[in-house]
């Protein structure tokens, strides 16, 4: 017969024994979660970032491979399968040549001093006030640039990657200021030919070339400046600000649609509508509040 006590000591080490395997146990299952939440994340920065972008249109070539794959599999297509079968097996590699640029730019932001989750898959330069700041500066230059018959072309990163546009043009990294705009775009000056790219409150380079693909596709009669500026909203996110050198006229371009003729008010409502993003009453709410703040201080809005 086992003693009492012995007993007491043997239950009490198997409890304690169940204990920390139910601890293994459940750590392994936050450890999974935790892995599954991280992959997740991954996955909807990939997409976000992808999103709208050129990038969308390889994902479609690669589906179709696939496709393509699934075909010459069924009909025993060896010398179609043999080539298909060596190009996914290094399609890792394959995927991080093709969205280098994406990647870089995950990363920079990963690396970025003041992350957050919203952060990670938005632009930079996300502070409300600089944004609604650099909409005032970007208004009153248009307004003058119009009324001067001065031409411009201000394209505003969205979430779509723009690397491809600036990679062979001037880069800046400087703040959007009425003045710098107009010094950019003052004829004959070196920056004034293409585009300028704006992320946040930052012109991030200027003369960049908007590669004109679907020229045939273009159903309006406009130049080569707004259809740059209807081509690059087309093929990503961004939003294109035009001046139109000919007529003065203010344009804005949206997902491929070109709306012309706005006022200074109607260019404020709709970069506001399409940079900040929150509600529609605290952006003009917000914004209200900060065009009277800087009108002011000395502004010469008329909004
Ligand atoms: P505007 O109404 O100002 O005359 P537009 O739409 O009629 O504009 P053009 O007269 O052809 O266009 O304007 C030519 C200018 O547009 C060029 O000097 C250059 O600054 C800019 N531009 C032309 N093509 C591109 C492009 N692909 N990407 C960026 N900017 C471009
Ligand atoms: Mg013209």
């Amino acid at each position: 017969m086992i003693p009492v006590q012995t007993l007491t000591v043997r239950d009490t080490l198997v409890t304690v024994w169940e204990r920390f395997a139910g601890a293994v146990t459940s750590f392994h299952s936050v450890k999974d979660a935790i892995d599954i939440l991280l992959v997740a994340m991954l996955v909807y920065a990939l997409i976000i970032s992808l999103r709208r972008s050129q990038s969308i249109q390889i994902l479609k070539g690669l589906a179709l491979l696939v496709v393509f794959y699934l075909i010459v599999n069924v009909f025993e297509m060896n010398a179609s399968k043999f080539i298909l079968q060596r190009v996914f097996g290094n399609i890792l590699v394959i995927l991080v040549v093709i969205f280098s640029g994406e990647i870089r730019q995950i990363l920079e932001r990963v690396g970025h001093r003041n992350l957050s989750l919203h952060a990670l898959f938005t632009s930079r330069g996300d502070n409300r006030e600089d944004v609604y700041n650099m909409i005032n500066d970007v208004c009153r230059a248009c307004s003058d640039m119009s009324r001067d018959h001065i031409g411009s072309l201000m394209v505003f990163q969205r979430r779509s990657y723009l690397g491809d546009l600036t990679k062979k043009a001037v880069k800046l990294d400087s703040l959007v200021s009425e003045d710098m705009l107009e010094s950019v775009f003052f004829p004959n000056a070196a920056l004034h030919d293409g585009a300028i790219v704006i992320d946040g409150n930052r012109i991030v380079a200027a003369r960049c070339i908007v590669p004109l693909q679907n020229e045939k596709e273009v159903t309006e009669h406009v130049g080569t400046r707004h259809r740059a500026a209807i081509e690059i909203s087309r093929t990503s996110d961004a939003v294109a600000v035009v001046t139109s050198e000919e007529t003065g006229i203010i344009s804005i371009a949206v997902e491929g649609r070109l709306e012309r003729g706005l006022t200074d008010a109607d260019l404020r409502q709709r970069l506001v509508d399409l940079l900040v993003e929150t509600t529609p009453e605290a952006q003009t709410k917000k914004a209200k509040s900060i065009f009277r703040r800087n009108k002011r201080s000395g502004g010469d809005e008329d909004a």
